[in-house]
């Protein structure tokens, strides 16, 4: 695909990067390989828009992949901020910014009643698969296919369809022995996992499901399906997990929890609870979190937990997000949701857009999407034309058909009108695209 606009200075710094960088990325979505084109290197943020290296402004729909929910650079969680990193960046001791922001989570998400901070969502998901284990005496995780936890040896494995499949290495450097017990089962099906459990009785440590999926677009649970692996869950002494770390704190106070109030042993949190900083954790019964050291036997650690700084920004944030803000993320997202529809639908795209409270994408099917087999059937390349017409025109998309996409409480009519002006011939541009 030729790119009819040119970014020279993200151009240059990319090639620098790939130099001394693998791919010249630091994660690799961000290197546009989905998409092609050249990844724009971002110099600064206000609210809803990013300023990229050749100065151009985007209205920016990825919101670091979910954590902006306030937009960038919000000024109170800056002043928190300012005002924390004035005092010092770490002194590896316990410190009041850490238990702050802890009571805030337990007083949001009624199941955590203990909770420990760490620095990333893959820390949080690999902790509590160890805790899962180290409380159960058992060894192995049930995950779902096109769910992503971070990149956890043992929850890499996303391969096989079929019913209690033994996941195998999806990538080099997994082996089959920290794979071997991860069992990976269809999405939003209930049949597949009550038979991965007869098939396994007394040995499954826990399920780890995404509390609503984002990770393969957007793909909500069909009723009753995190109820049900509750249900199973429980009485087979199995923990249920659900990783909130793209839901928790963005699709409402409660994060998922809060909309379909299934109470998990134990949950995982990240994004949103950070400010833009790196704050994550994991938490949920008491009984389970005391088997963590140095109450209990699971060892855990990290060096910079609980970060004075990132908690600050953490707290600063979720703190301003009180009902008034849910409401208005909500209402951004719906009426950019249907600004996308009817442009698609104008052009004749087949189209379906998945929700999830504010989070949002748009598959190229004008089939419902329950797993990741029916993502897969989407026509992606259409999703590429899409993209790069949006991005001509300063509207960031995430780059890839399957992601979610991310809208702040700063998204304002301004930027909601720039995404409609954008719209019109980013979707002619999907109808013309050829595989
Ligand atoms: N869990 C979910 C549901 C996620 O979406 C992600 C990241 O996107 C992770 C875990 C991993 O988090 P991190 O990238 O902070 O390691």
């Amino acid at each position: 695909m030729a790119y009819s606009y040119q970014a020279p200075v993200s151009q240059t710094l990319f090639d620098r990067a790939s130099l001394v960088t693998p791919g010249g990325v630091n994660s690799p979505v961000r290197a546009f390989r989905a998409v092609g084109g050249t990844p724009r290197f971002m110099v600064s943020g206000t609210g809803p828009y990013l300023t990229d290296a050749d100065g151009r402004e985007y209205v920016d729909l990825v919101c670091s992949w979910g954590p902006m929910i306030l937009g960038h650079s919000h000024p109170e969680v800056i002043a928190a901020v300012q005002e924390a990193v004035a005092r010092g960046t770490s002194f590896g001791t316990p410190g009041e910014g850490e238990v702050a922001l802890a009571e805030e989570i337990v007083a949001r998400v009624g199941p955590v009643e203990q909770v420990r901070l760490v620095s990333s969502g893959t820390e949080a998901t690999m902790s509590a698969i160890r805790l899962a284990r180290g409380f159960t005496g058992r060894a192995k995780v049930v995950k779902f296919a096109g769910c992503y936890h971070g990149h956890v040896d043992a929850l890499l494995a996303a391969a096989g369809s079929g019913v209690a499949t033994f996941g195998l290495p999806d990538t080099p450097g997994v082996t089959g022995a920290q794979a071997g017990d991860t069992i990976v089962l269809p999405y939003n099906d209930l049949d597949a996992v009550r038979a991965a459990f007869a098939a396994h009785p007394g040995e499954i440590a826990c399920v780890i499901t995404e509390a609503s999926p984002g990770n393969m677009g957007v793909v909500p649970p069909v009723d009753g399906f995190n109820a049900g692996l509750k249900e199973i869950c429980a009485a087979d002494g199995a923990l249920y997990i659900s990783d909130e770390v793209m839901t928790g704190f963005r699709t409402s106070k409660a994060g998922w929890f809060g909309v379909d109030g299934v109470r998990p042993d134990l949950m995982t949190f990240g994004k949103v609870m950070g400010g833009g900083f790196p704050a994550a954790a994991f938490g949920g019964r008491a009984d389970v979190m005391a088997y963590l050291a140095p109450a209990g036997p699971v060892y855990q650690a990290g060096t910079l937990s609980g970060n004075p700084i990132a908690t600050a920004a953490g707290l600063a944030q979720l703190r301003l997000l009180d009902d008034a803000a849910y409401a208005k993320v909500d209402a951004v997202s719906a009426e950019i949701r249907g600004l996308v529809g009817d442009a698609l639908t104008k052009e004749g795209v087949a189209h379906t857009v998945q929700s999830a409270s504010n989070m949002f994408s748009v598959f190229f099917t004008d089939q419902p999407v329950r797993n990741y087999e029916d993502a897969k059937r989407q026509e992606a390349f259409r999703f590429t034309a899409f993209f790069h017409s949006l991005l001509s025109q300063g509207v960031y998309l995430p780059p890839s058909a399957f992601e979610s996409w991310f809208v702040s409480t700063a998204h304002d009519t301004r930027a909601v009108e720039r995404i409609a002006a954008a719209l019109p011939a980013a979707a002619r541009a999907a109808s013309e695209a050829t595989a």
